[in-house]
């Protein structure tokens, strides 16, 4: 049952977090603010030029021949097929204990980091928090240049899950980025310095990039995130060389009596039945995975959630909404559809398939069949015929109960009474999904696909009324049902149901091999390597090789951060490294209210690079734990905090965290000491912390609101308190 010690490390770590956290942000803004293009200290003219050779020559044919060059990682996913295996087999299960770190880069941000790098012949290219683009040597660790696209830090009010990227591409000695304000931006691969620059996206509505663009016959594709606000979702390619819009795809439809972009939108428009889902953008936003295979000329994009999230508000009148929670096959010449496969009908969860797309050919019945694998947001691992979209199968890799099953002849989900058209209800998975973006790996030679599982429950229920807010998450949902229980105990053990696991699942068999569970939820993405082996970084701030055929842990180090982005691997000089960056963050961290696990120390960014006998050993930052500071005397009576607690669940919630428990990224306001208290309003209305990404909420909520927001954040700084003699005692 509750293991005290264990809740007792976490949360007085959560406090020292929270506290340091409170203090690093208000030191932040001028070092982010830097030049457009970095220093040309280290790259030089020489260096430069010898860069721009390097990547020069990196095209489709390169990516298509990467086994020819194993130690280079040329794209997201290291292939067009997004296996995420290497074919480096120096470091293996016999030797991966004396695998130690090489180097490590600072990023000098303080959220979190997702990126996947690029490695082209001994340079590495990753991005950062606010969508900065770091090039390092492979080798030495040492930075090349750094591009900062100078986001606006208003804007980070519109990223619903951290102003996270998740890498470049690199393309014919360019670079390219999306940024979070929702630009497309090429750099020169040699300098840092800006080709071109062009907004994707509408800047009167909520839009964010978070997702590295792919490139596929010259045009670079992106998409774009902010369902949870609402906007309606596309895909765009430009022009690799000059930046000019090829084309565009809109996943969902909008209003038709201004009539349909296309065939497929007239079609998908039939499938929403009432409302009016147009205003709030339906949704739908390729946000994250895509996929290319160059023989059958298809791309392959996930499509996201509906915004609002629940379909009794966004087409009330039933129907599947097409094209939510969908894999589409386009082509990649003029942006069409081809096929489309829709693993949530109607989803009213939060239920996206915007997770890691991978091409396998497997050998199902006795037959070789090309096919696309996903562990979507809904729980079931699908196998896809990728030529023609045709179901193969489906099996839950985790605690599914908003459907039983997907039947076999349909490929259509069943499901249970898990909807909450009436009565709240307890469903698994949560919104974070059963795997979320963190990317999975392949391994040839076991056969396996590896997943980064989330186990989580929420409880859905229906909002007491639904008007659209363009600051808001527009879930549509009773948010209010995402704070914890009111008693300290019951919270407690809530909390207990957040897990998380690495998951083995063979893919033709449907089933699971092994696992091995992590003590926090929100884990890494994977690499998997042909020395037999799977790396994942963890929330504790640990990094790991598994064995791949048992799952056995074979090695870990300590990281001082919690981990979530994917690891790689690349050789340089004929040595092998493992890389990966550390730094704590995204959607989970901002909004569970699950406190920081107490192998997370620092808060700051790193890119960290293992190889074998490195020598290197990472400075331990200093450890002090700090208790919830005295918190105001508590005056308000029931009734007010119940009205701020339903306040902070709809407007605070996805940066302060559920019950107001920081996650080590963003202030904990149960640390709010006097001084902020006093000048609460000129925060939470004025936006006084406007240029560190508070916003002001005047028009919003009134004066009377924000006092019953302080008061809710009072009386939850005394349960803190509460819980910390609770554990003391125990
Ligand atoms: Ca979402």
């Amino acid at each position: 049952m509750l293991q005290r010690n264990v809740w007792k490390g976490l949360w007085t770590f959560a406090l020292f977090v929270a506290l340091i956290g409170c203090a690093a942000d208000s030191e932040r803004s001028d070092e982010d603010a830097g030049s457009v293009t970095a220093s040309e200290t280290s790259a030089g003219m020489d260096r430069s030029e010898e860069i721009r050779a390097k990547t020069a020559s990196l095209d489709a044919a390169r990516i298509i021949a990467a086994d020819g060059e194993p130690g280079n990682w040329l794209a997201h996913g290291r292939t067009y097929g997004e296996q995420r295996f290497s074919p480096l087999d120096a470091i293996d299960t016999e030797n991966v204990a004396d695998l130690e770190l090489a180097w490590y880069a600072d990023t000098d941000t303080t959220r979190g980091l997702e990126a996947s790098p690029i490695i082209v012949d001994g340079v590495m290219f990753a991005t950062g928090s606010w969508s900065l683009v770091y090039a390092y040597d492979a080798k030495t660790g040492e930075e090349l240049w750094r591009y900062d696209p100078e986001v606006p830090r208003e804007w980070g009010v519109n990223a619903c899950c951290d102003v996270v990227n998740r890498g470049v591409a690199v393309w014919k000695g360019r670079v390219y980025v999306g940024t979070i304000d929702g630009r497309l931006v090429a750099l020169d691969a040699g300098s840092g310095e800006v080709v071109w620059d062009v907004q994707t996206t509408p800047q009167d509505r909520p839009y964010t990039i978070t997702g590295a663009p792919r490139v596929v016959k010259d045009l670079v594709i992106i998409g774009n995130g902010g369902a949870e606000y609402g906007v309606r979702g596309y895909i765009t390619a430009y022009h690799a060389e000059s930046g000019e819009q090829a084309w565009r795809f809109y996943t969902v439809p909008g209003n038709p009596e201004l009539g349909f972009e296309n065939p497929a939108m007239r079609k998908a428009a039939a499938t929403w039945r009432g409302g009016e889902w147009w205003e709030v953008g339906g949704g739908g936003t390729v946000w994250d995975s895509m996929a290319y295979d160059p023989e059958l000329d298809l791309l392959y994009i996930g499509t996201g959630n509906g915004s609002p999230w629940n379909r009794y508000i966004r087409s009330p009148g039933g129907g599947d909404n097409l094209y939510l929670s969908s894999i589409l096959a386009i082509n990649p010449d003029n942006g069409s559809l081809v096929w489309h496969y829709q693993t949530t009908p109607g989803d009213t969860w939060d239920y996206t398939a915007t997770q890691h797309i991978m091409l396998l050919d497997l050998e199902i019945n006795g037959q070789l069949r090309e096919v696309l694998v996903q562990a979507p947001k809904n729980g079931f691992f699908y196998v896809i015929d990728r030529r023609t979209g045709e179901f193969i199968s489906a099996e839950p890799y985790v605690q599914t109960t908003w459907a039983s099953h997907v039947d076999p002849e349909t490929g259509r989900p069943v499901e249970t009474d898990g909807q909450y058209a009436n009565e709240p209800k307890l469903v698994y998975p949560s919104p974070y999904g059963g795997h979320n973006w963190h990317p999975m790996a392949f391994n040839p030679n076991t056969g396996l696909v590896y997943v980064p599982v989330l186990d989580i429950p929420m409880v859905f229920g229906q909002p007491g009324q639904f008007a659209y807010d363009v600051r808001t998450w527009n879930t549509g949902i009773n948010q209010t049902l995402m704070a914890p229980p009111d008693s300290l105990t019951g919270e407690l053990e809530a909390l207990g149901l957040v897990k998380g696991h690495l998951l083995a699942w063979d893919p033709v068999a449907q089933k699971r091999v092994w696992q091995v569970q992590h003590s926090g939820a929100w884990n890494g993405g994977l690499l998997s390597t042909a020395g037999g082996l799977v790396f994942q970084g963890r929330a504790d701030g640990y990094i790991s090789a598994f064995a791949a055929d048992t799952g056995r842990e074979l090695w870990e180090s300590q990281t001082y951060a919690g981990i979530i982005a994917p690891p790689v691997s690349y050789e340089v000089d004929g040595e092998q490294y493992i890389a990966v960056m550390a730094g704590w963050g995204g959607a989970f961290a901002l909004a569970s209210g699950v406190p920081p696990q107490s192998g997370m120390i620092a808060r700051h960014g790193r890119m960290l690079a293992y190889k074998l006998g490195g020598g290197q050993v990472l400075p331990a930052p200093s450890v002090a734990t700090i208790d919830i500071p005295e918190p105001q005397r508590l005056e308000a009576d029931a009734a007010q905090i119940e009205r701020g607690k339903i306040l902070f669940h709809a407007h605070c919630l996805a940066c302060h965290g559920a019950g107001a428990v920081g996650s080590g990224v963003l202030p904990d306001l149960r640390y709010s000491n006097d001084a902020i208290h006093e000048v609460w309003d000129s925060i939470v209305l004025d936006g006084a912390f406007a240029v560190k990404g508070m916003v002001g909420f005047d028009g919003v909520i009134t004066e009377d609101e924000s006092e019953d927001i302080r008061q809710y954040v009072i009386k939850r700084a005394h349960d803190g308190v509460a819980i910390q003699a609770l554990l003391g005692e125990a």
